[in-house]
């Protein structure tokens, strides 16, 4: 054990009785926890935040409404350089009819990202997310930072201007992409345009700021050390202390984190693609250190259907999206899609209620 810490049963119990649990005891929580003892506390404070009974999940589309992009991550399998003639922008008859798809199963909104797509001027963007709301009756849960970061250079505003504006123009929420790792040893070697760690959690803080929600995530296994992945826990769960006291609705809804996905980019066969139980220890060591999260996501996307549901015992309390498309990740060589019905059996099967919600954790009207 390392010196002047808690054992891991007594860093545990500490949580259990409301104590937060430090970086360092974090850090002793994922290199020495009994896997079967985070499962039960995870799964203990799980229960505080949300229905025991139940598990969620959301019907959504990612859409990715370009895939042309000058950030060059060396793990992504997906985009095109500006100029090449493979590259596309989805038109409005392609998303309208992406929108009615997922209206017509019961479908409420976009996961809706890019590429950074330099061809495309500040008005395409408000423009976007008008038609998505108002024509088409989509949530918009749009835009990563470094999109936002490229946008507030377009429109030449702030950061909080920008993001008002696409409120005001119909943007529902902002999801937490590209954050990988928050640690910048590690952003320099994976993604050295995608902008910094304070960058990144700068975009945030405007959204939250501007009472706007988002989602914090994570990407891990890409040579980052534990400490290195508890760092990045301990950004949000300041960032997020900070969007609590400000009561203005701004602020992360939930938490959601997957290994790295190596296939078919620069740096497959390179390093070991996490195993299910890391992931389980990892989501665990998440539901029990981010204390001022409601809701932590299970990645069935990336680990699968089985793992997905033993994430629910492991502190997660939301399958997130059908994810009709996932065109990223599929890009990668890992994509699992399922049906309403198949999610509801999934849920079912691992011991919960199925319950639909909308992207920021609210019922959906039925009918
Ligand atoms: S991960 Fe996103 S930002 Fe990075 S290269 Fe791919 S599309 Fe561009």
């Amino acid at each position: 054990m390392t010196a002047g810490l808690l054992a891991p049963e007594a860093i545990l119990e500490g949580a259990l009785a409301g104590r937060r649990v430090t970086a360092d005891e974090a850090v002793v929580l994922l290199e020495q926890a009994e896997l079967t003892d985070l499962a039960v506390a995870a799964t203990a404070l799980r229960d505080r935040h949300n229905d025991p009974a139940r598990a969620s999940y959301v019907i959504d589309r990612n859409v990715n409404y370009t895939d042309v992009c000058n950030v060059y991550c060396t793990f992504c399998a997906f985009y095109h350089r500006p100029g090449d003639s493979r590259g596309y922008v989805l038109t409005r008859e392609q998303l309208a009819q992406k929108a009615a798809e997922t209206r017509a199963i019961g479908g409420t909104g976009f996961l809706l990202q890019g590429g950074v797509n330099p061809d495309l001027p500040w008005d395409y963007y408000l423009d976007l997310v008008r038609f998505l709301r108002h024509e088409q009756g989509i949530w918009v849960h749009g835009f990563s930072p470094v999109e936002i970061q490229m946008m507030a250079k377009l429109s030449g505003q702030d950061l909080r201007k920008t993001i008002a504006d696409l409120r005001d123009a119909g943007l529902g929420s902002i999801p937490g992409g590209g954050a990988e790792i928050l640690v910048d040893r590690i952003r320099k070697k994976i993604a050295p345009l995608k902008g910094n760690r304070d960058k990144w959690l700068e975009v945030m803080e405007a959204a939250h700021e501007e009472g706007v929600k988002t989602t914090g995530t994570m990407m891990f296994g890409i040579t980052e050390t534990l400490a290195e992945r508890i760092e990045h826990l301990a950004a949000l769960r300041d960032q997020q202390d900070r969007a609590l006291a400000r009561t203005n609705g701004g602020g992360y809804t939930a938490f959601a984190a997957w290994p790295f996905q190596s296939g078919h980019t620069p740096w497959e066969g390179k390093v070991p693609k996490p195993t299910d139980v890391e992931y389980l220890r990892t989501i665990a060591v998440a539901r029990i250190f981010l204390d001022n999260f409601a809701h932590i996501q299970s990645s069935w996307v990336t680990m699968g259907r089985k793992t997905g549901q033993l994430a629910l015992h492991y502190g997660c309390d939301d399958m997130g999206s059908l994810m009709l498309e996932e065109n990223v990740v599929s890009a990668a060589g890992t994509c699992y899609t399922v049906n309403r019905d198949e999610m509801e059996r999934m849920i079912r099967a691992a011991g919960y209620q199925p319950w639909q919600r909308d992207n920021v954790y609210g019922t959906v009207p039925a009918g």
